[in-house]
């Protein structure tokens, strides 16, 4: 599982240093369906702790459960990078900031102003 997590922070790594390296918009994807499946993983075993402490009537771990809600936050910080690489991949002109669809030839976005060579 961490060396998962470590591929992940390795890849949005890779794409935030913008080396020109060639990004599949499918691997993208992959990976985004990957990252709110461990999401949904970790609320669950949050969700499972908080039970099994209320049950059984034992103290919450808190230091278990602040690690798990970092990692978390950590996941749906990934998830933003990765959606925001999805969006410039697809190449219809996302805006990453707003979400509205420009056209394909605008060089700015025409709701915020987001400048589309960013994502290049
Ligand atoms: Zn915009």
């Amino acid at each position: 599982m961490d060396r998962f997590i470590q591929e992940i922070k390795n890849t949005a790594d890779k794409v935030a240093k913008k080396s020109g390296e060639l990004v599949e918009l499918s691997k993208v994807k992959l990976h985004i369906g990957n990252t709110k499946s461990e999401i949904n993983t970790n609320f669950k075993k949050l969700g499972e702790m908080l039970y099994f402490s209320q049950k059984e009537e034992n103290d919450i771990e808190r230091e278990k459960i602040s690690e798990i809600i970092d990692k978390i936050d950590e996941l749906y910080e990934k998830l933003a990078d990765f959606k925001e690489i999805e969006a410039c991949l697809t190449k219809k002109k996302l805006c990453p900031q707003c979400h509205k669809q420009n056209d394909t030839d605008s060089a700015f976005c025409s709701s915020c102003g987001y400048n589309f060579e960013d994502c290049e």
